[in-house]
């Protein structure tokens, strides 16, 4: 995004909303942006979190992470089977979260799989992921490519959610779970309600999974439009592959 545009977000955004994820793309190849915008962020008491693959936390030492992190409240740490194979092992994924405990609230987005419900491999992951210090693990439900049958597990979610107040599912899997089936669901899930999108060109959509461009961002005060856009209600989501 021009950074002229990007920068000025902050500042109209606080009159419509408290929070702001940043995410793929992906924030770290860009930190001297990402800490300028969430030190805005904070200037205007917006909640600025970053999803992130990691990769890069390897290589930067403690100043950097500081530097980075410093106005961030969380960074979440993406997890699923695509980016499983750059990680030498699941301890060397731990530890990159452990450098970053030190400063923001560390999270793990972990996308969902057939073989995280065999042999209760959810839980375990689960499990250890909390006891290694992380501080949510927000487990989503894979769109547009063919995720599991979750509805055979409910007991899964019911169980990790009961057991740790920070364990989340994302709005899909919610809807999923909470309606028992996977379309016409009596009320509408979040597209375009509590959560927008903006991407890179500034174009704005009611989920980063649509293409469906309600507004096109010219300058920062255009945010401001987004009350006046009318999302339609979605009662199944178009991105479920299965
Ligand atoms: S349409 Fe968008 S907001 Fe709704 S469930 Fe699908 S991905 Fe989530």
């Amino acid at each position: 995004m021009d950074s002229e545009l990007f920068l000025g977000l902050p500042r109209h955004l606080k009159d419509i909303t408290d929070q702001v994820a940043l995410g793929g793309g992906e924030p770290t190849l860009h930190p001297d942006l990402v800490e300028e915008f969430a030190q805005k962020c904070k200037d205007y008491d917006l909640i600025c979190n970053v999803t992130t693959n990691g990769f890069l936390f390897r290589e930067w030492n403690n100043e950097k992470i500081e530097r980075f992190c410093e106005n961030l409240t969380m960074a979440s740490v993406s997890l699923d089977k695509a980016k499983v194979k750059n990680w030498k092992d699941g301890n060397e994924y731990l530890n990159t979260c452990k450098k970053l405990q030190k400063h923001p609230l560390v999270g793990c987005n972990l996308l969902i799989d057939k073989d995280l419900f065999e042999n209760g491999n959810l839980i375990r992951m689960t499990d250890r992921l909390f006891e290694k210090g992380l501080d949510r693990v927000f487990s989503l439900y894979p769109k547009n490519f063919p995720g599991p049958d979750i509805l055979p597990h409910k007991n899964y979610y019911l169980y990790l959610s009961t057991r740790y107040p920070d364990f989340y599912v994302d709005d899909l899997t919610y809807k999923i779970l909470d309606e028992e089936k996977y379309k016409d669901w009596s009320r509408p899930c979040h597209y375009g309600k509590d959560i927008v999108s903006i991407n890179e060109k500034g174009q704005v959509s009611g989920c980063s999974f649509s293409k469906d461009y309600k507004l096109k961002l010219k300058e920062p005060k255009d945010i401001l439009k987004i009350e006046d856009v009318d999302f339609e209600d979605r009662h199944t989501c178009p991105y479920i592959a299965r």
